[in-house]
């Protein structure tokens, strides 16, 4: 039981990896240009039925009875140090088989050395995996979490688990529906494949991301005030219309400056005759509200587990804070430097970076 929960991540990343080659996809050109060719990279996407495959192939295998329903959860501590091997291993190879950056070999090891390396002859991405390894593994363990929960508590399970695993699986459902908005993002533009985005993936998204159900499921159901989950139902739903709606705006506005927004609203831009950015809808209110909307989802994802009063479920959106106030920063930077003087009027014209009106 132990090994096999030790080697259950592996197990699981290698059918999404079998399944990821195997059905069909859409291939598609992403945003970020090619070096080597000058055109833009490009993926094979099926992130949503890879996930459903898998999900169903879970479910089929606890039906029949080859796996335990609460599998994932009675070996979650196994599984945790073996993504942790495997995110180990992940890093050493796809670092050590980049050509060095010159930055030394820690940052080499930290940071990653290529920024978008691709393999089986353009049949895999390496960021594309990552995150679609990540979110199946994560998906299984809430599922297993939230069995875990029903077997425990036959007679009176709590309505939290199920809105906080409705709820989550939705994040990763729209996130994957979305996969290619996703190629027009930070991860993309900015970020090379080293440590801090194949442990990030591989482990910390997986293990992490459920730690609120990690820390609740064997707690009895608390009988949690309707308003209060409506609540967490309205901020989650409020949060992602803020990150999504700012996602597609920006991408629309990336592949058609002139498109109109949800056919309706037409974009404003500022512009120094050779770049352009938009001033108006979502990205006229703070330049990153769509880090916001993620804030948002997250409290409301804890709220919806029914326990305020616990510590460790506030961690999920305490490391938000943690992740996008310095993504923030570290973006204007990068932008002020691509854009410059253009990048300053954007600031002038729109003040806040995450909160409007306060931040
Ligand atoms: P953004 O989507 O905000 O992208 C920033 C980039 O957009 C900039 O580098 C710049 O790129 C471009 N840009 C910025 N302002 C403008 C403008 N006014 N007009 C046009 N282009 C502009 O940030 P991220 O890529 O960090 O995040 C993408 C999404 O992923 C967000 O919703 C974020 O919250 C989410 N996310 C989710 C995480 C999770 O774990 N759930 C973790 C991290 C992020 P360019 O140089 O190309 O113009």
């Amino acid at each position: 039981m132990r090994l096999a929960g030790f080697l259950a991540p592996a197990g699981v990343y290698a059918v999404v990896t079998l399944l990821h080659l195997a059905l069909p996809a859409r291939a598609v050109d992403g945003y970020v240009v090619d070096p080597a060719t000058g055109r833009p990279y490009r993926y094979r996407l099926n992130g949503l039925s890879v996930f459903a495959v898998t999900v169903a192939l879970w479910a089929l295998a606890c039906w029949q009875g080859w796996l335990a329903w609460d599998f994932f959860w009675t070996t979650r501590w196994e599984g945790l140090a073996g993504a942790c091997v495997l995110g180990l291993l992940f890093t050493l190879v796809i670092v050590l088989g980049a050509p060095r950056s010159g930055r030394g070999l820690l940052a080499d090891l930290f940071l990653g050395r290529a920024s978008n390396p691709q393999g089986l002859g353009g049949r895999i991405d390496a960021k594309m995996w990552l995150y679609l390894a990540g979110a199946t593994m994560l998906g299984l363990n809430l599922y297993s979490f939230a069995m875990h929960h029903r077997l425990a508590f036959p007679a009176d399970p709590s309505p939290c688990v199920a809105l906080y695993t409705g709820l989550f699986t939705f994040f990763l459902c729209e996130y994957l529906f979305f996969e290619r908005v996703h190629l027009y993002t930070y991860d993309f533009v900015a970020e090379r494949v080293g440590f801090k985005l194949g442990w990030g993936c591989l482990v910390f998204y997986p293990y992490f991301y459920g730690i609120g159900l990690w820390s609740t499921a064997d707690l009895p159901d608390p009988h949690a005030p309707h308003a209060m989950l409506a609540a967490a139902a309205v901020l989650f739903f409020a949060g992602w219309s803020l990150a999504r709606g700012a996602n597609m705006q920006k991408y629309l506005f990336k592949r058609d400056p002139a498109a109109k927004f949800l056919g309706r609203i037409a974009p404003e831009a500022l512009s120094d005759g050779s770049n352009r950015l938009l001033v108006s809808g979502f990205w006229g209110a703070a330049r990153h509200v769509n880090y916001l909307g993620e804030f948002l989802m997250a409290i409301g994802l804890t709220l919806a587990l029914g326990h305020p009063d616990r510590l460790l479920p506030w961690l999920y959106p305490l490391y938000y804070v943690a992740l996008l106030v310095p993504r923030q920063i570290d973006d204007d930077r990068r932008c002020s430097v691509k854009y410059g003087a253009l990048w300053a009027d954007y600031v002038k014209r729109v003040p806040y970076r995450i909160v409007p009106g306060v931040f």
